[in-house]
């Protein structure tokens, strides 16, 4: 999983990865959203758990670069180099985290991946403790296996995250999936678009998939909103055509909007990239939440459900 700012250093080289372990002789090493102590932890590590991330340039932080805790920081004071013994076997990481969805739910499924069947559903904030499977990003519950690309980890109201998402906890989705209108506010085919690490790896396989079928990528004109961009929408559109600030799936970087046209095509209601994404969005973690209704409703609009 990739992540735009973690990784790079000024000069915009690409630093490398390093594979370290929480230190034996303390109780839990704090995750935290960036690299001090006065961010708000988003998650915690076991002593001897392990750690794949970079190093922050002048700082004594790592960044990590793999699993649902990608782009969060760990402060290296409490990191060691040293694996712990093979035996005993090193503990899962235990995660909690609510489903971070305001309208819709996160899937559970059989196994840890999008190829077993789902068999259920956590609903909207609700809470979901398991432990990490290898390294991520899904999460073994009493129920099945989670997506942690669809969990908030560090608080009981993900509402309160709505648009307000550091970027360095998102990731910046290819240009070469940009639709190439211009748009407001100030939308053109360069610019950066951004998505929540999992849903993006998802987007990838479904995009391969898309790209099989039809020779191109699905065009996309919006993911992450930022809340002033999501008040812009609201004033222009208003309810229920746009969602109240801080409502949005788009919000949390869950949300994908492909193409929009004014007149019907390839992604209206009945239209072959339509009903090839509705076919097969369960196998890629999306879910189309007005596809029900096959004519009202946005037919461009998938959330993230793992
Ligand atoms: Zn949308």
């Amino acid at each position: 999983m990739t992540t735009a700012p973690a990784g790079s250093t000024p000069t915009g080289a690409p630093a490398s990865e390093t594979t370290r372990f929480v230190a034996p002789d303390i109780d839990n090493l704090n995750v935290r959203m960036g690299p001090s102590t006065s961010y708000p932890a988003v998650g915690l590590l076991m002593p001897g758990a392990q750690v794949t991330g970079v190093s922050l340039p002048g700082q004594d932080w790592l960044q990590v670069t793999h699993g649902p805790l990608t782009g969060a920081c760990v402060s290296g004071d409490y990191l060691t180099d040293e694996a712990p013994p093979a035996t005993p076997a090193t503990p899962c990481p235990r995660i909690e985290g609510r489903v971070t969805t305001d309208d819709q739910f996160a899937n559970i499924r059989s196994g840890p991946d999008f190829s077993h069947p789902i068999v259920g559903r956590y609903q909207h904030h609700e809470l979901v403790s398991g432990s990490l499977v290898d390294d991520g990003p899904w999460i073994r519950t009493e129920r099945g296996y989670v997506n942690g690309g669809t969990l908030t980890l560090h608080t009981p109201d993900p509402s309160c995250l709505n648009g307000r998402i550091p970027e360095h906890l998102l990731s910046p989705i290819p240009l070469c999936y940009n639709a190439t209108g211009e748009f407001d506010p100030g939308y053109t085919a360069t610019t950066p678009r951004y998505l929540n690490g999992a849903a993006l790896d998802a987007l990838h396989r479904l995009q391969a998939a898309f790209k099989r079928r039809f020779g191109h990528f699905a065009t996309i004109d919006l993911t992450y909103r930022s809340y002033d961009e999501q008040q812009f929408w609201f004033e222009k559109f208003s309810s229920p055509r746009a969602a109240t600030p801080g409502t949005s799936n788009h919000g949390y970087g869950l949300a994908i909007d492909f193409e929009e046209r004014e007149t019907p095509w390839i992604y209206s209601w009945g239209a072959v990239a339509n009903e090839w994404l509705l076919a097969h969005q369960a196998r890629f973690g999306f879910d189309n939440p007005f596809a029900s209704t096959l004519q009202e409703g946005e037919d461009y609009h998938f959330n993230f459900v793992g």
